[in-house]
């Protein structure tokens, strides 16, 4: 595969997987915001039932912890269950719970208070046989608190509490005008008027406080007879449905945001969005048109069903996506990481090649075409630093000859020995190559002419004086030297070319020398 061919493809890939992961991320913030909105409505519809609050208790802790989908939809399904059983049989505590009302809501004179408290709290969760049988002692703390009721100057400072709400003004008020006006007070649907009105009726022609606990008895009983379509359960529905149609309006809100995402996603966000929109819209109406609070309830319920099936629904098509492209993302990492190896094995074969092609092959020290480069490179340099730059030019003295005599083979062996001499005998910074044949040049900056011949010489030396030996006779080398330095005006071609013909001088003068440049 071709460098560039796989750099593009490398691209695309990697456009793909970034494209992936933002799109899980998406993916990921959406779920979660359906948790978050899962999470507030059972905090909405807290406070109805204890068991449907600790159903919703569960529902919350698990969004909040492991986030276990079958146990969610299992919470979820305790919720409905929990909804039709208080619906099947209705919770006995308003008649317990009306006469805690009233109790809390009486201005209680200090001395009453222990007798209240303990009423109250017998009261509490008290089942309609219970709350009869708490009845005497309710009647007579409330004779009670009548009677110690103080006469104050200013009887507007001193009404409070449900007294002042029922018009209490009298010291001497009969416990059954108090009665009467806690009926009054009451609120009841309109379809119990008339049971109200008689006892209403019963309180008034019979102010026998005997009478009284019956009385009560009675009204209690009605009021449990309410049951679940007692108003204040109604009223308490409605605020919880408006709620309620508040948060799955959030919900659809939510479902909107994502779906510009890809098409499948699309279509399924759109599905649950009418779904729940088609569950809104009959919500809404039936809050305006029943009277039931049984019909309400049947609406919470289906609706409640319906949302979160769809919400499951949608959960595990988001989820069995999620996984596809969690695969995918492997699938693509993987393929990612063999194109980053391959890429980088073939950037490395490349760079081998590279320096292969700028090697000499029998030397093993820099060719013609790495030299040009240095030297460019170095003159570049030259011409920012002003720094000295110089060039020496080498030619094996006779060496024809020494390739007759000794053959090719020889001769080899000592071009390769004079590389060694000549890469050990200079300095990292320094470039040596070998230029053609028998000729080598180096390159030498920072130093200025006069060094570099000392240098050259140095080298010419070394060379002279080393023992080249064949068929363990000694064969003399020798090398002849140009030396030449970059002046002001300069270019590479101008000084090698200087060096070059120094070089020629240097064969002239006999061989075994060093010339510097002629300007
Ligand atoms: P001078 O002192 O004037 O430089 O004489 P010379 O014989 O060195 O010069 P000339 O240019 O006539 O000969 C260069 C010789 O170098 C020719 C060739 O046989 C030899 N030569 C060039 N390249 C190689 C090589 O790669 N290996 C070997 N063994 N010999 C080479
Ligand atoms: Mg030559
Ligand atoms: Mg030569």
């Amino acid at each position: 595969m071709a460098a560039e061919e796989l750099e593009s493809k490398l691209e695309q890939w990697k456009y793909k997987y970034l494209e992936l992961l933002a799109r899980d991320e998406k993916q990921t913030l959406y779920t979660q915001l359906l948790e978050r909105s899962l999470g507030r409505l059972a905090l909405v519809a807290e406070g109805i039932d204890s068991a449907l609050d600790k159903q919703l208790h569960s529902l919350r802790q698990e969004l909040r912890s492991q986030k276990d989908v079958e146990r969610i939809s299992d919470i979820l399904e305790k919720i409905q269950r929990c909804i039709s059983k208080m619906d099947e049989s209705p919770q006995s505590s308003e008649a317990s719970e009306l006469l805690r009302h009233l109790l809390l809501s009486l201005t209680i004179p200090t001395e009453s208070k222990p007798g209240v408290d303990n009423l109250l709290i017998q009261l509490k969760d008290a089942t309609n046989q219970q709350t009869r049988q708490l009845l005497p002692d309710f009647v007579s703390l409330l004779e009670t608190i009548n009677s110690n009721a103080p006469a104050l100057p200013d009887p507007e400072k001193a009404r409070s509490g449900l007294l002042q709400k029922i018009g209490f003004k009298k010291r001497n008020i009969e416990i059954t005008q108090l009665l009467c006006s806690m009926i009054d007070n009451l609120q009841l649907p309109e379809i119990f008027n008339e049971q109200l009105r008689e006892i209403h009726a019963q309180l008034q022609s019979q102010p026998d406080k005997k009478n009284l606990p019956q009385i009560i008895d009675a009204l209690t009983a009605l009021i449990n007879s309410l049951g679940a379509q007692a108003q204040l359960q109604q009223l308490e529905y409605r605020a919880f449905l408006a709620t309620l149609s508040e948060r799955i309006n959030e919900l659809d809100d939510l479902l909107r945001v994502t779906v510009k995402d890809e098409e499948e996603a699309f279509n399924k966000r759109q599905k649950i969005g009418e779904k729940v929109d088609a569950g809104l819209d009959d919500i809404y109406k039936q809050i305006d048109v029943a009277s039931e609070p049984r019909e309400l309830k049947l609406i919470i319920r289906e609706r409640l069903t319906a949302l979160s099936g769809a919400v499951e629904e949608y959960r595990n098509a988001d989820q069995s996506r999620y996984y596809q492209s969690q695969l995918e993302i492997k699938k693509l990492t993987d393929r990612l990481q063999e194109l980053e190896s391959e890429t980088k094995s073939l950037q490395d074969g490349i760079r081998k090649a590279h320096e292969m092609v700028r090697k000499d092959t029998l030397t093993g020290i820099g060719n013609r075409q790495a030299l040009m480069d240095a030297l460019e490179t170095e003159y570049i340099r030259w011409q920012r630093y002003k720094h000295p730059l110089s060039l020496v030019v080498w030619d094996i003295d006779s060496f024809k000859q020494i390739n007759d005599n000794l053959g090719h083979l020889a001769g080899d062996k000592i071009l390769i020995r004079i590389a060694e001499i000549l890469s050990t005998s200079t300095r990292e910074i320094d470039f040596v190559a070998r230029f053609g044949g028998e000729e080598f040049v180096g390159i030498f900056p920072a130093t200025a002419l006069a060094e570099t011949m000392v240098l050259a010489n140095k080298i010419r030396e070394e060379i002279s004086n080393t023992r080249f030996l064949y068929d363990g006779k000694p064969v003399p080398i020798t090398v002849s030297a140009g030396v030449a330095t970059f002046h002001l005006g300069d270019n590479t071609e101008k000084v090698f070319k200087r060096a070059d013909e120094a070089m020629f001088k240097a064969k002239k003068q006999g061989r075994n020398v060093c010339v510097v440049e002629e300007i």
